[in-house]
């Protein structure tokens, strides 16, 4: 059995995915700025990387860049 500790410990970095629905470890780079929805490394063809309006590169999902950008 695992110590229940240990599984909370790994479970912090842990994330699951919105798009395939997998556990991956946390990645604050693959988040949309907006919804903060979160996209694994498999899936962040999803997430496009644009300016905001503070001029800093940002990652959006496909919505939201559609909503902001266009
Ligand atoms: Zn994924
Ligand atoms: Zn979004």
């Amino acid at each position: 059995m695992f110590d229940p500790y240990l599984v909370q410990y790994i479970l912090k970095y842990l994330i699951l995915c919105n798009n395939c629905n997998k556990y991956c470890i946390y990645n604050d780079c693959n988040i949309c700025c907006i919804c903060n929805i979160f996209y694994c490394s498999h899936c962040n063809e999803h997430l496009k990387l644009n300016y905001n309006n503070n001029e800093t590169l940002s990652n959006y999902c496909i919505p939201c860049n559609t909503m902001i950008f266009s």
